[in-house]
């Protein structure tokens, strides 16, 4: 496997591989992998020829308060995991590579990142958004390869991906779970333990959710309520927001007819964790 630091050697490996027919996947990570980003990477192996993840923890997608400067950053461990799932290349570039000096073009998709995390994070989708962009131009993948973990994330790239007529799939795969339902996330690594066993209020919320559709309520603000109560049962627990939502359009919706978002963002201690479940009637 090969760890490839700058744009034109990304460029020149891609252009090789394309240049033998080969389909391309790209795993856009900020790495501190797990097994959630290795079933990205899974997934992308068995759709594609060759697997570029990139590992790169990007500046503009965090606030001036957020986690940027103490983010886990260990690419040897990372390397030797994603090797172990069959990846072909990392793209780890310096921040200096991806944002010369003088860098001021960003990509901003409206309306769909105008609520949940994008009120609690302003220009936290512009970041991603921006980000992806130039991944994608670099790399010029034929599959890009997202987790549902993040949502409104995944939302918002198929979104801007066709409205800028990206040349290429997006793929989005199901969250990946611990054992007892916690979410897997690189923000993990911040949990206490009495704090590790508190996060469990967001997977426990989506499931109260889940039992009360199917005990027949469809009133989504019922169901928000009950998923509240149950969060701030939970002293360690704060909670962002809890709300529901049509899916994919993201709409306010009264009652729960069809595919519905059910998003959760939970502070415990100084760690923000989000979850989410479709419901589906
Ligand atoms: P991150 O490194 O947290 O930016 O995540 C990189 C990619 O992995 C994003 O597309 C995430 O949605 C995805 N991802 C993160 N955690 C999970 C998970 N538990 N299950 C599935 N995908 C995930």
């Amino acid at each position: 496997m090969q760890i490839l630091h700058t744009i034109s050697e990304t460029r020149a490996f891609v252009r090789q591989a394309r240049a033998r027919g080969q389909v391309i996947g790209l795993v856009p990570t900020m790495g501190y992998l797990h097994e959630g980003h290795l079933e990205l990477m899974r997934r992308a192996k068995d759709q594609c020829d060759i697997v570029i993840a990139s590992i790169f923890v990007n500046p503009t997608q965090f606030g001036p308060n957020e986690d940027f400067g103490r983010y886990p950053r260990e690419l040897e461990r990372d390397a030797e995991m994603a090797g172990s799932v069959g990846v072909t290349a990392i793209f780890n570039p310096p921040v200096e590579e991806m944002y010369p000096p003088g860098y001021c073009t960003y990509v901003d998709v409206e309306r769909i990142t105008e609520k949940l995390c994008g009120v609690s994070r302003p220009g936290h989708f512009r970041g991603v958004a921006t980000v992806v962009t130039k991944l994608f131009n670099i790399v010029q993948p034929d599959y890009a390869f997202f987790g549902q973990k993040d949502a409104q994330q995944a939302l918002v790239i198929k979104r801007m991906t066709r409205d800028l007529n990206l040349d290429l799939e997006v793929v989005i795969v199901p969250t990946v779970r611990e054992h007892d339902g916690l979410a897997m996330s690189s923000r993990n690594l911040y949990l206490e333990p009495d704090q590790r066993r508190a996060a469990l209020v967001l997977s426990r919320g989506l499931e109260r959710a889940k039992q009360a559709l199917k005990e027949g309520e469809r009133n989504a603000a019922e169901i928000r309520q009950l998923v509240i109560n149950m969060i701030q049962d939970e002293p360690l627990a704060a909670i962002d927001y809890v709300e529901l939502y049509a899916y994919p359009d993201l709409e306010p919706l009264e009652r729960i007819d069809g595919l519905t978002l059910l998003a959760l963002a939970v502070t415990i201690g100084r760690t923000r964790l989000i979850d989410n479940a479709i419901l589906e009637v």
